[in-house]
């Protein structure tokens, strides 16, 4: 490998930066013309949850940086603002997940009463300065 070249990649590896979308696969009800994979058994919430917590343990990456983290579905917003804490806490555990990352959860209006909760709970307990709501209808 030339000089350059190794040179570079040092350079993208050291500047290399991650972006995570986590699928909550969890819809109040399955639409007709959604291709989009969603159930609408909510009582299997709690064990996903536990499962993804043990996927992103297994899949520890401690050095990678990780500036993204995007909650698609589904309806993301299903979940509680307990278990959608753990799951950042635990990419910022199981990575390097930066001050400025940007947090993003897509957002169902009907599935929460106020949507500065989870902004506020979110951003005191994993010290990071930006979620993102989206709305869907
Ligand atoms: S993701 Fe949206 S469009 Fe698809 S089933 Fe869920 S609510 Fe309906």
């Amino acid at each position: 490998m030339d000089c350059q070249r190794e040179n570079l990649l040092s350079y993208s590896e050291s500047h290399a930066h991650a972006g995570i979308y986590i699928h909550i696969p969890f819809c109040v009800k399955k639409c007709p013309y959604c291709d989009f994979y969603s159930i609408s058994d909510l009582s299997l919430r709690k064990s996903f949850v536990t499962a993804l917590l043990k996927e992103l343990q297994l899949r520890s990456q401690p050095e990678l940086k990780v500036d993204t983290i995007y909650f698609g579905g589904g309806t993301p917003s299903l979940l509680s603002i307990e278990d959608a804490s753990k799951i950042v806490e635990s990419v910022a555990h199981n990575f390097r997940l930066m001050d400025n990352a940007q947090i993003t959860m897509e957002v169902n209006p009907g599935t929460i009463k106020d949507i500065n909760t989870i902004n506020e709970n979110n951003t005191k307990r994993v010290g990071q300065k930006t979620i993102s709501c989206l709305t869907l209808t």
